[in-house]
């Protein structure tokens, strides 16, 4: 069971005064859509490379499941994320970038093969599958990026600010296929944004942050109701 618990999981820098991420406390459920949001530097990036085991965790504790993940190293735990900037292998076709963790899991190419060819189809690549990157526009290369972290199936999928490179047109639209997207792979998801509609859009529940502590975790319904 993917649930995910920040239990007083607190960041310090070193040098800074105060944390950047505060004894948060959330309980993510099994397969929910989590958005975390807040301003510029209210501590949503780090609170999301914590989770992804790329920022130590100087008090308190994160779990995956019923397993305690706060010490453990990036590829010791089931997470897969999605960065703002998406660089893709420019060499590689589209179809080995989306496999290319796997064959260096040591993933027979059988099996690559699947699983690649059923994230382009949930991701409409299929047509795009030879292509280099270079050859995409950016949405689908936002696509691409997103199809390399689902083929690992992981028990927990991570995006920090996934849109922010592209127009407000192609927001609106990729917004809607993330959405499906999760729902359909039932994967539990943190997603980072600091634009608030993305959040009250996108999310199941929304956690607020600033100044690296929790404001509220609730429903978008919920918030609008009780803002
Ligand atoms: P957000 O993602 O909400 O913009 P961040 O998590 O990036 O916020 O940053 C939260 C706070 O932590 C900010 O005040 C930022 O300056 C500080 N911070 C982030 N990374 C570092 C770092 N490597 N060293 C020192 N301070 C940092
Ligand atoms: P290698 O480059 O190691 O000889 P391949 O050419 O078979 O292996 O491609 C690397 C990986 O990307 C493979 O494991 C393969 O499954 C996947 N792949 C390549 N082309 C496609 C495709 N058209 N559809 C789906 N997966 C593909």
């Amino acid at each position: 069971m993917a649930t995910v618990k920040y239990d007083e999981a607190t960041r310090l820098y070193p040098g800074n005064d105060k944390p950047s991420v505060d004894r948060l406390n959330i309980d993510i459920e099994d397969g929910e859509f989590l958005v975390l949001v807040g301003p510029s530097g209210s501590g949503k990036s780090t609170a999301l490379r914590m989770l992804a085991g790329l920022e130590e965790v100087n008090g308190g504790k994160i779990w995956i499941g019923d397993r305690d993940v706060t010490n453990l190293s990036p590829k010791d735990r089931d997470v897969a994320m999605v960065f703002q900037n998406y660089a893709l292998y420019p060499h590689m076709s589209v179809a080995d970038n989306m496999g290319f963790a796997l064959k260096i899991a040591g993933v027979d190419k059988a099996e690559i093969r699947k699983r690649v060819e059923e994230a382009a189809k949930i991701l409409d690549l299929t047509p795009y599958l030879e292509r280099k990157p270079k050859a995409l526009s950016g949405g689908q290369r936002q696509r691409v990026a997103m199809g390399r972290a689902i083929v690992r199936s992981p028990q927990v999928f991570l995006m920090d600010e996934p849109l922010s490179n592209l127009d407000a047109k192609l927001r609106v639209q990729t917004r809607t296929q993330i959405a499906s997207l999760q729902r359909r792979l039932g994967v539990t998801t943190v997603y980072v944004t600091h634009d608030q509609v993305e959040a009250m859009t996108m999310g199941d529940r929304v956690a607020v942050l600033k100044d690296g502590i929790l404001q509220q975790v609730d429903s978008p319904r919920r918030m609008y109701d009780h803002p």
